[in-house]
């Protein structure tokens, strides 16, 4: 069924999209059996989660944080996460640069931007994202790749609300890219299992899919 679900999510979103598994909540087995399907990107949201859950599976998967990252766990994560797509804040960012030069390393990173309404995520404004996105700021960060954003639509049943959310997102999106040389920043992270293909209407090309893919 996982891997059935997996061709399916992969079908409906096209091959410019990067499918993230979000693997949260889910037992080994579940995770090794979509890993079985070839799959190699997988999200959790809590570092302690991710510890254990990277420490039981192959070492060629590339792990992704989704959820919010206190500076004081950056250091257990630092060797080997691939991207994480949480990073909300300099302060953040100052951490995982250090932390990524000590394991001699460089670690991609999304800014979360909070584009919902709702006071309960993460994220910055725009104006703090472009605070960042400076050479000046930038220059100080030199273990870190700033691959793109990631943000979260509002919860609610309102499509509407939600594609205006991720629409400006996508606008927001275009118009770094256009007035920002960041060779790296390619990645719009948004769309989950209930709204990934308005996302990617939207301008998705990296989604991040858990229920979907283990319940669906
Ligand atoms: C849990 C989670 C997802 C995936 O949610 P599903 O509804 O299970 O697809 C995506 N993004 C973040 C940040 C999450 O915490």
């Amino acid at each position: 069924m996982i891997a059935r679900n997996i061709t399916h999510i992969q079908q409906e979103a096209g091959q410019k999209v990067q499918l993230v598994i979000v693997s949260k909540f889910r037992t080994i087995a579940e995770i090794r059996e979509a890993y079985e399907t070839g799959h190699r990107v997988f999200a959790e949201n809590k570092v302690q989660a991710l510890l254990e859950r990277a420490e039981q599976l192959p070492n060629d998967i590339e792990w992704h944080l989704i959820g919010h990252l206190q500076t004081n766990k950056v250091k257990y994560i630092a060797p080997f996460i691939h991207t994480i797509q949480s990073a909300d804040s300099l302060k953040l960012l100052q951490e995982i640069n250090k932390q990524a030069e000590k394991n001699n390393r460089v670690i991609n990173c999304l800014l979360q931007i909070y584009i919902a309404s709702e006071d309960t995520k993460f994220g910055l404004t725009f104006d703090e994202a472009l605070e960042i996105l400076t050479p000046t700021v930038l220059e100080t960060l030199p273990n870190i790749k700033i691959t793109g954003l990631m943000g979260m639509a509002t919860n609610t049943n309102d499509m509407y609300q939600v594609e205006r959310e991720f629409k400006s997102l996508k606008t927001f999106f275009d118009t770094v890219v256009i007035t920002h040389e960041l060779p790296y920043f390619k990645n719009l992270s948004m769309g989950m299992s209930s709204d990934y293909m308005l996302a990617i209407a939207c301008g998705s090309n990296m989604i991040r899919v858990g229920s979907r893919v283990f319940e669906g």
